[in-house]
């Protein structure tokens, strides 16, 4: 196909404001598919993103659309993940194509993921087109919304396409629109092979999977590819496109998006924003801005059944190799036995492998404190990189400690800025921006990354009764006052309980976690005290009181089957708990600990 005859584009939106419907709508009225392959959410292939009802994974299709000039043009739709866990890899799609449907709901007007999306979009230099969606919604207010495009985006809204992806209406003026409205792409088809990998998974019939953009040159079966990051080679078997199913072709030239397998054993083998070019007569430069995506959050994942160490282990290694962006290493600890230490791009990337792990592979877990990356400056002049707060050195020997901080934006009904500004400022946060767009407010924070990852999100939808949206991106390092907190129970230190906290903040952290155990924990046949430290020092302290004897005492003699009933419930209630010296712990004593509502 020549350059000017394809047009490559994404769809970028907030969660819920149509892209998946708009992408499905799409691919039906250019007759890619037919009605009875017509699924619903063709997009959304796994299991847990149409629940969650986001996008994880990039997925692309090619559509023929014969336009109302007369001419058939290929257009390649590159649908990105929605969720800040995976900005890097939206950053990385978007500069796959030339151009974006901003799709905006009518009714509810710019969130905060649309702000977030569109700058990514912006930033790769995209031709926007707005379309405004859900029009047939009685609550839709089109000119309302095209204004707040214009005021809080800055982009020209006046030619907005109205569609509604759920009836159909105006999808004709959205495909004439990527015609029309958004360029071709360059490239040279005689330059050396120059392809970026856009995203790469695992499929079981066919191997590692890559897809990539041409940007210069032609890539056939047979070709020998070498991957630039790592210098890797490997013979092509197979290249083709997506209609949305894989059809093979012989060759993709310059502008082109598709697919290519070469017996690539993993994914890890692959790094999305990587560039691809013949072994011999390459590319001199990689394409720009190419850098591998890190792990931001840890966590200590243990089998609740130290049984199950086995079946752990396997199914992590399975889902790693799916997921590049996924690392795990063993880890011992004192109480909990073994596991492993695994790192996330995220909060949302950490639910969804835990999630898998419980319901794909059956597995009980134990899920100790997300913990951020700190950077330890020691005495002696070193520093450490410090994933987990059972590593922090004695206090002796840190100099100072920094910690990631985050650049938060916020977008909230005015009703509820009071409520917002209170809950950013409980979590150490520093205002940069406050502005208003119509009746709602637009707030800037920045924020200490390890203040948001366990629950600000939680908090923010409850404060405001789901009203606000929530975006972030991660902006640096800082240094600040920040210590280890260790929780003893019956005296011994629970290691999968200790948490970095700000110094001015411990006391109440650590009267909070006391007084949460405290509810969390059964009662033993004896006293059990739970207390905060830091160093060797108490900050906080609550006791257990003992099981007093006659509770269970009164079943006895009495109603066998309540007493059955009552055994069966204490056995069910152990399965799910891990004892630590002689206190049992239950499951979910160590994410709600750190809850601090
Ligand atoms: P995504 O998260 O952006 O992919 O959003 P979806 O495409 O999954 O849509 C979210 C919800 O909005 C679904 O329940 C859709 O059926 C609904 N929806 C999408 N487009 C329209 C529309 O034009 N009108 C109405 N009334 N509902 C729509
Ligand atoms: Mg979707």
């Amino acid at each position: 196909t020549d350059l000017a005859h394809i047009r490559n584009f994404s769809i970028v939106a907030h969660i819920d404001h149509g892209k998946s419907t708009l992408a499905d709508r799409l691919i039906h009225s250019t007759g890619t598919v037919t009605d009875r392959e017509m699924k619903e959410q063709l997009l959304d292939s796994m299991d847990i993103e149409r629940e969650r009802g986001i996008t994880i994974k990039a997925q692309t299709v090619r559509l023929e659309y014969k336009a109302k000039d007369g001419e058939t043009y290929i257009l390649n739709l590159i649908d990105t993940p929605g969720h800040v866990d995976f900005a890097y890899e939206v950053s990385r799609s978007m500069r796959a194509v030339e151009g974006s449907l901003l799709v905006v709901d009518a009714s509810q007007g710019v969130e905060a993921q649309t702000l977030a999306n569109v700058y990514q979009a912006i930033d790769a230099d995209h031709e926007i087109v707005p379309v405004l969606n859900k029009i047939d919604l009685p609550a839709a207010e089109p000119d309302r919304v095209k204004e707040q495009i214009e005021d809080v985006i800055g982009i020209d809204a006046a030619d907005a396409v109205m569609i509604s992806a759920k009836t159909g209406v105006g999808i004709p003026d959205v495909l004439e629109a990527i015609v029309t409205r958004l360029p071709a792409p360059s490239g040279n088809r005689d330059a050396p092979l120059k392809a970026m990998l856009v995203d790469s998974w695992y499929d079981a019939y066919l191997g590692v999977v890559v897809l990539v953009r041409i940007k210069d040159g032609v890539l056939k079966k047979g070709d020998r590819i070498r991957m630039m990051a790592n210098g890797t080679v490997h013979h092509v078997d197979r290249i083709g496109v997506f209609r949305p199913g894989m059809l093979t072709v012989d060759e993709l030239g310059p502008g082109e998006i598709g697919f290519l397998t070469a017996s690539i054993k993993q994914v890890r083998d692959t790094s999305v924003g990587d560039t691809i070019t013949h072994e011999k007569k390459g590319c001199e430069a990689p394409l720009p801005g190419f850098k591998p995506s890190q792990p931001v959050v840890f966590c200590g994942l243990f089998p609740v059944d130290t049984a199950e160490f086995e079946d752990l282990r396997d199914a992590i290694e399975k889902l790693a190799l799916n997921d590049a962006s996924f690392s795990h290493e063993m880890e011992t600890s004192a109480a909990l036995g073994f596991g492993f230490r695994c790192g996330f791009l995220g909060l949302l990337h950490l639910e969804v492998i835990r999630d898998r792990l419980e319901r794909e592979y059956d597995i009980d877990l134990i899920t100790t404190a997300p913990s951020v990356i700190y950077q330890i400056h020691l005495t002696d002049g070193t520093t450490m990189e410090m994933h987990n707060p059972a590593d922090m050195p004695e206090a002796v020997r840190v100099d100072h400690v920094e910690e990631p901080r985050i650049k938060a934006t916020i977008l909230v009904p005015d009703d509820y800025l009071g409520d917002v500004l209170k809950l950013c400022q409980d979590r150490r946060g520093i205002q940069l921006d406050l502005t208003y767009a119509g009746s709602r407010a637009l707030v800037v924070y920045d924020l200490p990354l390890n203040e948001v990852v366990f629950d600000f999100y939680d908090r923010l939808k409850s404060v405001t009764k789901g009203y606000a949206s929530f975006d972030y991106q991660i902006t640096g390092y800082r240094t600040d006052n920040l210590v280890k907190m260790q929780i003893l129970v019956n005296d011994e230190p629970v290691d999968a309980l200790s948490t970095m906290v700000h110094r001015d903040r411990a006391e109440t952290r650590g009267r909070v976690m006391c007084e949460k155990l405290k509810e969390l924990i059964p009662q033993h046949m004896f006293k059990v005290p739970i207390q905060a430290a830091i160093g060797g020092r108490i900050i906080a302290r609550e006791t257990i009181s003992a099981l007093r004897k006659d509770v269970t005492a009164k079943c006895y003699g009495g109603d066998v089957s309540r007493k059955r009933k009552l055994l069966d419930k204490q056995k069910a209630g152990k399965k799910k708990m891990r004892q630590f010296g002689k206190v049992d712990i239950p499951q979910e004593a160590f994410i709600s600990a750190l809850k601090m509502d």
